[in-house]
Parts: structure tokens; C-alpha cells; sequence
């Protein structure tokens, strides 16, 4: 690979920089800074989130403007799209990345930046149902240990900023949720897995200073990670190896042809010889259109002013949390002081005004002894999810394998990455890790997107009345 495309570091700043985003093109997920608590100028019309805002400004990539060809074109500049053509560009294979809008524009770039273990929603025990006791350790290593020691490496590989720490609470809401969280380390322990505590009503006190939990599980393997900084660190590495990456270059295509596949934009078409990943999330139904597996939703996040008395006022060991309630809440400290705080599932998307006020709510419902902590961002970000809960992982094609992977339920950071690299090991036959991953079954959801509006609230709904019943089982949304 010849590199002619140039690159800056990704380079994290000590605290935001309110600015016009430069994600040009994202029509759907928006961001929002409150012009109220901020100190900038009100004019900004497209604001960026708080990641964008928190990183140096960055050199955008040109649009595919050509009719190209290479080995593997990777479709989508997301975690997913990013880690798989930097793996390729580290084993020299020819590769092309295309991104609708920017690199890390859409989830990769907008999510809670908790690491943690597992695939999507399929937490120890599930993997434990669905594979032999050997594959079971095999698939938890790699959705675990594997999957954040990956990005550690990386991040020393290419010597990235990225904010990543250890450690990672999942805090309880009701009494009956510790016996839930001691199952799951259980299972855990059951694979090799000994890096679970739970922690009783007044162990938790001393990483979150709120009267909402009962207690909780520290788990030594998870943690937190700055994600568009991971996401512009990995394509770093990819044109530094020697890649190619064009922005604002929709693929609307992908045709099999006896040469390769054809990959069409509006203005330029690669010809891939030799695969194409398909690392498009909850897209993929556009260029797959028999592939109907997920459903759409929506969720959002904030990140408040700087907390009056430090963020170890509230989170003394500033471990990120996740808490056992159906909508989930999940915080954690980042740069100068701020914590992100994000949650909700919804089948429409919410509005600006609307996802302040919920948060807001949300964050004096867990810290009830403060009422002064506002917002200075909120942003909206679509994720997808599948009927059983994994992600679905496919490998297709007549005689050019195409990859697709998507069905992420609002998790995935760590897995995404690992995954990227599982699909370089199968197109070099390296190893069967890709294939363990398609061996997961999945229904198609007939209508999935159409009916997403009315299909979340009221699944939501039916799993709140189960609540209510039994408030000590946990389910989460
Ligand atoms: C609000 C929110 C919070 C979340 N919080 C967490 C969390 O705390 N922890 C966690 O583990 N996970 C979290 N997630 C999930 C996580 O962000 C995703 O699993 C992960 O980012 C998926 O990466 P991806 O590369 O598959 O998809 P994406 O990041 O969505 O990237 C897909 C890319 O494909 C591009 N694309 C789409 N169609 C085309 C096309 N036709 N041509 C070219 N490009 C195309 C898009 O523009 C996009 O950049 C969250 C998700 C959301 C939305």
C-alpha cells in the first residue's frame, strides 16, 4: 500500500472547546449545547458533542471522486469499520475505507465510553447456554480480556491518548439484583474468570456517594475509554500503515461481479477483490436488504459543567457506573471535572429540550444532595438490537466474502475492535474466531424498523409491569 493521504494525531484537550461540529452530514443524531451554562457565543448552529468538542480539531478525509480498486473495502468509519482496515493495514493488505460522514460520526463517536465485558446483551451466562463448556471460555476471553487488552495495546502501538482506565461498577437498584450480580459473577468464575466482587449497601458508598443502590459488582476487566478518540486514533494508524479513507462517500450499492464486488458511491465506484466488510451498524439492511434481524432505537447522552468539588465528590474512586434498573443510567467522570451521564432506549427519536429535562432528572434522582448540576451537552445516538440479544455476525457472498456486523443494543466499544481484528484473522485464514461468531443463530424481525416506534415502548411497557411485580429480578432494557 502506497500512503499519499495525511494525518494528525488525535490529540485530547484538557477540557472542551465549544465549536461548530465538523460532522457535516448527520442528519438524524443531533448534538446540543445549552447556551445557557456554557460560556460561548450562542451562534453555534451545528454544535459538536462533547467528544468531538473534547479533541483537536482534525483533518477531514477527501471524497471518493474515482472509479478504484484494491483487496477490502471496509464500509463505514465507525469502531467496527476502523479496527478491521487498520488490522488489515498491519498485515499489508490493500484496503479502501468509505464513510457516509465522518470517521466516529455515528455511535462509535457519540456513546457512554463504558467498556465493558460480554456480546451486546449476552453476558456470561448466555454464552454459557449457547456453547460448549471449552467454547464458552473461548467466546467470554474474547469478548472480555481479549477485547480491552486489544485496545490497550493499540493505544501503545500508536502511541494514542485515550483516556482508558480499569475498573467498572455495576451498581444495584433493589436488594434483589445483588443475587442476580453474584450469578453472573458466578458464571464468570465457571469460565476463568475471577475478576468479579460484589460489594454490599455500604461497600458501594465508597465509589458513589448516592442512596439509590443496594450494592454492586466491581469487575477489574472493564472500564472507560474516550471512544472518538479511539475511533480517529485506529484510522490513524490505518493511513500511517498506509491506507485510504474517503469521508462524505455513501456506498448506495454493492453489486457481485465475476471480478470482486462492486462498490458504488455517487460519484466513484472500488472494485474490491478480494471482500468488503459491511461495518455500517444498524444500516445494513440498505445494501443487504434480506438481512432483517434488528430493530432501530435511539438513546442519548450528556456531559454536565465542571462538578463544584471535583468528580471524587460523587465518585471516589471514579470507577464509570452502570446501574441493574430496566432504563438503565450509567455515568462517569471525564476531563475538567464534568461526568457524562446517558441512558433511555426510545422507538422515536426524542428531542433536544426533552432528553435535558430526562437526564437532568435522572442525574438529581441519583445524587439527590446536589440540585446544581446542569448540562452543558446532550446528544442523541442510534444503536440497534437483535431478538436473542447477541451481535449479529455474518459471512456471505457467492464468491467474494462480504462481512456484516450489527444488532450492538447500545454496548459493543470493546467488541467492536476485537471483532475488527477477527475479521482480518478469517480473510488471512489466520484463525476460526469470525466463524464462532457467525454460529450464532438469528431471526429475522419482520417489519423490525417499521414497527420500532411502537415495538420499544411496548416491550418496555410489558417488561415494566414484570417490574413491578417482581421488583427484585433485574431486567434491564
Ligand atoms: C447513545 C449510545 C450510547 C452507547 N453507549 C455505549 C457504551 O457506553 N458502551 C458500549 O460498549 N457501547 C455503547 N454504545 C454502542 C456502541 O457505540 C456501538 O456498539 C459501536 O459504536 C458500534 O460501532 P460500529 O462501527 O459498528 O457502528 P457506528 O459507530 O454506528 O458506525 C457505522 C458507520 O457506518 C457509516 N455508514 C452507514 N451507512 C453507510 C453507507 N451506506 N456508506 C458508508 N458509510 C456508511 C455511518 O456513517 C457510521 O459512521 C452506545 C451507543 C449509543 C448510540
Amino acid at each position: 500500500m502506497v500512503n499519499e493521504q495525511k494525518i494528525e494525531k488525535p490529540v485530547l484537550k484538557d477540557d472542551v472547546c465549544f465549536m461548530q461540529t465538523q460532522d457535516y452530514n448527520n442528519q438524524e443524531d443531533w448534538n446540543w449545547v445549552d447556551s445557557n451554562t456554557n460560556t460561548v457565543k450562542p451562534d453555534i448552529d451545528r454544535p459538536a458533542n462533547y467528544y468531538e468538542a473534547s479533541l483537536s480539531p482534525w483533518t477531514g478525509f477527501p471524497e471518493l471522486q474515482h472509479d478504484l480498486e484494491c483487496d477490502i473495502v471496509v464500509i463505514g468509519g465507525g469502531l467496527l469499520g476502523v479496527s478491521t482496515a487498520l488490522h488489515l493495514s498491519e498485515s499489508n493488505v490493500d484496503t479502501i475505507l468509505l464513510e457516509k460522514n465522518r470517521i466516529g460520526s455515528a455511535a462509535s463517536g457519540r456513546n457512554g465510553g463504558q467498556l465493558t465485558p460480554g456480546l451486546a446483551r449476552w453476558e456470561a451466562e448466555s454464552i454459557i447456554e449457547n456453547f460448549s463448556y471449552d467454547e464458552a471460555c473461548r467466546l467470554w476471553r474474547f469478548t472480555s480480556v481479549e477485547s480491552m487488552d486489544l485496545i490497550k495495546s493499540i493505544g501503545e502501538r500508536y502511541a494514542l491518548e485515550l483516556d482508558m482506565h480499569r475498573g467498572h461498577l455495576t451498581a444495584a437498584i433493589h436488594p434483589g439484583h445483588l443475587s442476580a450480580l453474584t450469578q453472573g459473577a458466578d458464571a464468570r468464575k465457571h469460565l476463568g474468570d475471577e475478576s468479579v466482587s460484589i460489594l454490599g449497601p455500604y461497600e458501594i458508598k465508597e465509589h458513589v456517594k448516592s442512596d439509590l443502590y443496594s450494592g454492586g459488582a466491581l469487575d477489574a476487566i472493564g472500564g472507560q475509554v474516550h471512544p472518538l478518540a479511539l475511533a480517529r486514533g485506529m484510522a490513524y494508524g490505518f493511513i500511517k500503515n498506509g491506507g485510504s479513507i474517503y469521508e462524505n462517500a455513501e456506498v448506495l450499492h454493492i453489486d457481485e461481479t465475476p471480478k470482486g464486488v462492486l462498490v458504488r458511491t455517487a460519484q466513484g465506484t472500488v472494485l474490491a477483490k478480494k471482500g468488503v466488510i459491511l461495518a455500517v451498524h444498524h444500516a445494513t439492511f440498505k445494501l443487504l436488504s434480506d438481512i432483517n434481524s434488528t430493530i432501530p432505537f435511539y438513546s442519548y447522552v450528556g456531559v454536565t459543567h465542571p462538578i463544584e468539588g471535583g468528580h471524587k465528590s460523587l465518585l471516589p474512586s471514579l470507577y464509570p457506573i452502570y446501574d441493574t434498573q430496566l432504563q438503565i443510567d450509567y455515568f462517569r467522570p471525564v476531563r475538567k471535572e464534568r461526568i457524562l451521564f446517558g441512558g433511555q432506549g426510545t422507538g422515536m427519536r426524542w428531542n433536544q429540550e426533552k432528553v435535558n429535562e430526562y437526564l437532568t432528572g435522572r442525574l438529581k434522582a441519583v445524587f439527590s444532595h446536589r440540585d446544581d448540576i446542569k448540562f452543558d451537552f446532550v446528544w442523541s445516538g442510534t444503536t440497534d438490537l437483535t431478538l436473542n440479544g447477541a451481535v449479529d455476525c455474518r459471512k456471505i457472498g457467492e464468491t467474494t466474502p462480504i462481512y456484516a456486523v450489527h444488532g450492538w443494543s447500545g454496548h459493543g466499544i470493546a467488541q467492536t475492535v476485537r471483532i475488527g481484528k477477527a475479521i482480518r484473522d478469517d480473510i488471512l485464514k489466520n484463525n476460526d474466531d469470525f466463524e464462532m461468531l457467525t454460529s450464532i443463530e438469528h431471526r429475522s424481525i419482520l417489519l423490525g424498523r417499521q414497527l420500532s416506534p411502537l415495538a420499544i415502548p411496548l416491550a418496555k411497557s410489558l417488561l415494566s409491569i414484570g417490574n413491578i411485580i417482581t421488583p427484585g429480578k433485574m431486567i434491564s432494557f
